[in-house]
């Protein structure tokens, strides 16, 4: 074996080597194809979805803050007396009407109390079953509670 066959041969290897980068495995490619086009559909549609529920996280806060007003005041009847609507937590002494779930009052820290919407039956805001009819006021479903009653107008009149 002389030099130039010695050579010949580590060139021979540094050609075959070369060959695994710089040549394409046109195979390898070809059987990878369908996975590509799959990739190709499915990511933009993965990527509408991921954008679709950053949209409605993002905009969801903003229709949770709508809803989730502080205490409103309630409307005097025509006895001169405020009416308080059933189903929702009240302060008798402050006139306010709280979101479903509140159990104290924010102006003067009493207990809220709240009325039956089945039989009319005032009791503590604490409890949730009443103790005439038992029924269940869910106060965790909150929004069920508040698609029940009607939100704030958009720019209705307020109430005062
Ligand atoms: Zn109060
Ligand atoms: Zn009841």
């Amino acid at each position: 074996m002389n030099l130039v066959e010695v050579l010949e041969g580590i060139w021979n290897q540094i050609l075959e080597i070369t060959s695994l980068f710089v040549m394409p495995d046109w195979g390898g490619l070809i059987g990878l194809l369908p996975i590509l086009i799959v990739l190709g559909l499915v990511a933009p549609f993965l990527t509408f979805l991921a954008l679709g529920t950053a949209i409605y996280l993002a905009r969801k806060p903003r229709v949770r803050v709508a809803f989730e007003e502080g205490p409103r005041i309630a409307e005097i009847g025509p006895g001169g007396e405020p009416v308080f609507p059933v189903g929702l937590p009240y302060c008798r002494r402050d006139a306010l009407i709280y979101p479903s779930g509140t159990h104290r009052c924010d102006r003067c820290r009493d207990h809220l109390a709240v009325t039956c919407p089945m039989c009319g039956l005032g009791r503590s805001a604490l409890v949730d079953t009443c103790s005439n009819c038992g029924l269940v006021l869910k106060v965790k479903s909150r929004a069920v509670v508040v698609a029940a009653t009607p939100g704030p107008k958009p720019g209705g009149a307020a109430a005062a």
